[in-house]
């Protein structure tokens, strides 16, 4: 390990220290989730050659790399660079990646404002050195309660005649103190959006203590003051458009995924370097060279105008790319295997899991997280399941089950349950 290398300021560069040995993670921010094969393929290499030949797909669409080490930093970036990636802001006090559905249509649209705010946010001193982490989001509708999450959410409500409107919900989290977003305005023309969303991270910044999110803020001044402060940062703002004339005439014959993906569901997110390349090199030759990561964590193979979705499919399942076993639709955060804040064995609890639901299982939507952070989103699934407890020699590992069965976020039903009490309890929701 390179010992004049300070880690604790490469954070704001992606960059984690998982453990007392000196193993770093790196999250590469992926806008909307979308890569190119090329990228893809220079991905998989570097899991291979640095991270054990395995990536990890989050639920926000980025990848990470487990297991680096310092020295061979320099040419994982000078990599990452070359083809355009990058991981700045993807860690610390800054605006994370930019997160989006990927289903549903309009994608052309919403690939573009998030494709914006990412060229925006990402790297601009403006809006770095934040109090903590901020989350932004576009989602594509209302579906899945996504927006309740995130420290600012756009709603895209599509085109009203020549304008394109987008509802915006602030101050959302989930963590140890889960708190629902507040509709913060709607119906806002997108040109008028740039300027509210860096008014809201400027009230954040100038406000919020250090170590605290959107949601600590508004718990503590309340929504009136919270207005009054984003009224006085946004006085006179500018109307700036967000899409440019290239765009507008061109933008659904360009982008990704505009009539859909093949999905390739990976389970926990877990997914070999090999498996990116071919998928990648297939992309490259039968699709239009893009993939995208989903919320779901699992690989997407972009179908845009032009591409034989039935030759695609056929490449990839003669690859070995699907599984004719549908799998347990459950989002899994890395837990005590990798993320030094984990208390309990995620991807060991998941097959556990399958085992114990079955087929039964797949009628609904699951995710677990290794702490109560909820890096995997628990309160936005059927059922979540949050680790709480670590094992030692006195104690079992711990775990809270949650249950959503309306708008808002999901609750806890049984709480402190060890795992045979959970999986029991498990075995009763059949
Ligand atoms: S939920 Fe906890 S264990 Fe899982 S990735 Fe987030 S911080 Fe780590």
């Amino acid at each position: 390990m390179n010992h004049s290398i300070d880690y604790r300021t490469l954070k704001i560069n992606g960059i984690y220290q998982s453990n007392a040995a000196g193993d770093l993670m790196l999250r590469v921010k992926l806008p909307a989730g979308v890569l190119s094969a090329v990228q893809a393929t220079v991905v998989a290499d570097l899991a291979d050659n640095f991270a054990g030949g395995t990536l990890h797909l989050t639920c926000r669409g980025n990848i990470e790399l487990h297991g680096l080490r310092g020295e061979n930093l320099a040419q994982i970036f000078r990599r990452l660079q070359s083809v355009g990636l990058t991981s700045r802001g993807a860690c610390g006090g800054a605006v994370r990646a930019v997160a989006c559905n990927t289903d549903g249509g309009s994608f052309d649209r919403i690939q573009l404002l998030v494709e914006r705010l990412h060229q925006h946010f990402t790297g601009n001193p403006y809006f770095e050195g934040l109090p903590k982490k901020f989350k932004l989001a576009v989602e594509n509708g209302y579906q899945g309660a996504r927006h309740l999450c995130q420290d600012l959410a756009l709603v895209y409500l599509g085109r009203e005649g020549e304008r394109e409107l987008c509802d915006l919900w602030v101050a959302g989290g989930l963590g140890r103190q889960p708190q629902e977003a507040f509709l913060l305005a709607n119906r806002v023309p997108v040109e008028r959006l740039l300027p509210l969303v860096e008014g809201v991270i400027r009230v954040y910044q100038q406000h919020a203590p250090a170590g605290k999110r959107l949601k600590h803020l508004l718990a503590e001044i309340g929504e009136p003051q919270f207005r009054t402060l984003l009224a006085k940062e946004t006085v006179g703002a500018s109307v700036l458009p967000l899409s440019s004339p290239l765009d507008d005439q061109f933008g659904a014959a360009i982008a990704p995924g505009i009539n859909g993906w093949i999905e390739w569901p990976v389970s926990a997110g877990q997914l070999a370097a090999d498996a990116l390349r071919r998928a990648a090199a297939i992309a490259g030759e039968t699709g239009d060279g893009f993939l995208a990561i989903s919320r779901e964590q699992n690989l997407l193979v972009s179908l845009s105008t032009g591409v034989d979705k039935s030759a695609l499919s056929t490449s990839l399942t003669k690859a070995g790319l699907f599984s004719a076993e549908p799998a347990l639709p459950c989002r899994v955060c890395p837990g005590s295997h990798e993320c030094p804040k984990g208390l309990v064995a995620t991807r060991d609890l998941l097959c556990q899991l399958d085992k114990v639901l079955g087929s039964q299982g797949r009628a609904h939507s699951w995710a677990i997280s290794g702490c109560p952070n909820g890096c995997s989103q628990p309160q936005l699934a059927d059922y979540g399941i949050v680790g709480t407890g670590k094992a030692t020699e006195k104690q079992e590992d711990r775990y809270d089950l949650l249950h959503r069965d309306d708008e808002g976020f999901g609750q806890p039903i049984r709480t402190g349950l060890s795992r045979d009490e959970l999986l029991a309890a498990l075995a009763e929701l059949g």
